[in-house]
């Protein structure tokens, strides 16, 4: 007995529980439409908010990015893989989020493992929301700080929770995503940060779905305006940016903090810096193409309406991100197959992604779909469901 032995039969009550999880080839750039087994499928399941990830103008960039700085970065930020192109490129985000300074990490995973365990140890303690992102769950166990979680954008508790630890003389930090991932609401900042300030806490947000999308050039849910109140703003490029990695924003002193402790940021090689180059062209589109965030608002009214006439189960969202719970696990792929049939791709969400009872396919919609495209959509759910 090797202790690994039970690894095929518990690959097998995943299956037979449908939750096992599979890969879809795609053999097409991301857009509207995707190629996957040979089929065109319009494609509701990107995070490509605003249509960036094939835009011409980033992939010239990227290209040109590649020609000036070639492929590989070669070290990491502390060694000798942090060029001009990633610098230029972590001034202009802290100027777009009007912080004093931002910081480049890899992934948003990296990020947030990176932030929580740069900024905590076992004698602090971290609080997030239960509806958070795997990451920033991950880097809270991870920090060994205090772990406690509060009810979804419940900041009673969330304050019962740290008046209980208002004696502990440790760091405390509030953490929750701006938009959440799975059901698309948004944290109540206001209630949030005035709860964190009674109790001497710091609030950490991820901002992964709000950049971009929300604000009138993109900024987000946390304006400039917030600086003292979210010391810790946390973004990523692979979604609305069409690019790669993440950043984090605040004081001088934060990003000092966090490139001597940070171990994912310090531990791991930089960015290619033609994906710096690509995303500082993006960042213009974002901020100055506001078409897209309109043209994303009228669509995201347009599937509402349309989802509200077919009596669907859906979440107060305003946000791209469109859920219809459909409950259980089976309910959910038959729907989500169904819908791919009818040449609509959107993806099954299932425990432990989200919790047991609210299976759900999630749809995400973005400035690159048209409103003939909601129709499709809206046509194929109907049939979907019965
Ligand atoms: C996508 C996402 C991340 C992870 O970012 P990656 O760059 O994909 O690693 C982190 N937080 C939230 C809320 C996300 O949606």
């Amino acid at each position: 007995m090797s202790g690994f032995d039970d690894i095929p039969a518990l690959l097998q009550e995943r299956r037979t529980n449908n939750l096992y999880r599979q890969r879809r080839i795609v053999e097409s750039p991301q857009a509207r439409l995707i190629t996957v087994n040979g089929r065109e499928l319009l494609n509701l399941c990107s995070n490509d908010y605003l249509g960036l990830a094939s835009d011409e103008r980033v992939q010239q960039a990227f290209i040109d990015g590649a020609k000036k700085w070639g492929v590989g970065s070669g070290a990491s930020h502390l060694v000798a893989g942090h060029t001009r192109a990633h610098h230029d490129l972590e001034e202009q985000l802290a100027a777009f989020t009007g912080r004093a300074r931002a910081l480049l990490f890899s992934s948003g995973y990296a990020a947030n493992l990176g932030v929580i365990n740069g900024l905590l140890g076992s004698r602090d303690a971290v609080f997030e929301d239960k509806l958070n992102h795997a990451s920033l769950l991950d880097g809270g166990l991870l920090s060994r700080a205090h772990f406690k979680r509060f009810r979804h954008t419940d900041y009673d508790q969330l304050a019962g929770q740290l008046n209980a630890l208002k004696d502990s003389g440790g760091r405390k930090l509030v953490v929750s995503d701006g938009v959440f991932s799975m059901d698309g609401d948004l944290c109540n900042l206001d209630a949030l940060t005035r709860v964190a300030k009674q109790n001497n806490a710091w609030v950490m947000i991820d901002d992964a779905h709000g950049f971009g999308v929300i604000g009138d050039e993109g900024e987000g849910i946390v304006g400039a305006d917030r600086c003292d109140s979210v010391q810790v703003l946390m973004g990523t490029l692979g979604k609305a940016f069409g690019t790669h990695g993440a950043f984090v924003a605040g004081s001088e002193e934060l990003i000092e903090t966090l490139i001597q402790q940070a171990r994912t940021f310090i531990y791991t090689t930089a960015l290619p810096s033609a994906v710096a180059v690509a995303t500082t062209a993006s960042l213009r589109i974002v901020r100055s193409e506001h078409w897209r965030r309109e043209k994303l608002q009228s669509l995201i009214a347009q599937f509402r309406d349309g989802a509200g006439e077919l009596g669907l189960s859906m979440l107060p969202s305003d946000t791209p991100i469109q859920p219809v719970l459909l409950g259980s696990e089976t309910r959910a792929l038959e729907v989500a197959g169904r819908l791919e049939d009818l040449g609509v791709l959107v993806v099954a969400i299932r425990p432990p992604t989200v919790p047991p009872g609210t299976a759900r396919i999630r749809i995400t919609l973005t400035a690159n779909h048209t409103e003939a495209d909601i129709n499709h959509l809206l046509n194929a759910l109907k049939q979907a469901v019965q």
